[in-house]
């Protein structure tokens, strides 16, 4: 299970309940973190997968 701190008290409380153990105050949503985003990841990852199979394509034209 994941944990985070508390904003209130800093304590670590579980990253699913809303209201704190150890303080009792209401604990805000957590925000949306900042991750990889995968839809870049993803076009990048195409383009490559493109290019080397373009490369493949040219190297067997050439035989
Ligand atoms: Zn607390």
């Amino acid at each position: 299970m994941k944990m985070r701190s508390c904003p209130n008290c800093e304590k670590s409380i579980s990253l699913d309940i809303e209201i704190c153990p150890h303080c009792n105050q209401q604990v805000p949503p957590l925000p949306n973190y900042p991750s990889a985003n995968p839809k870049w990841f993803m076009v990048l990852w195409g383009f490559f997968v493109i290019l080397i199979i373009a490369l493949l394509i040219s190297m067997f034209s050439v035989r």
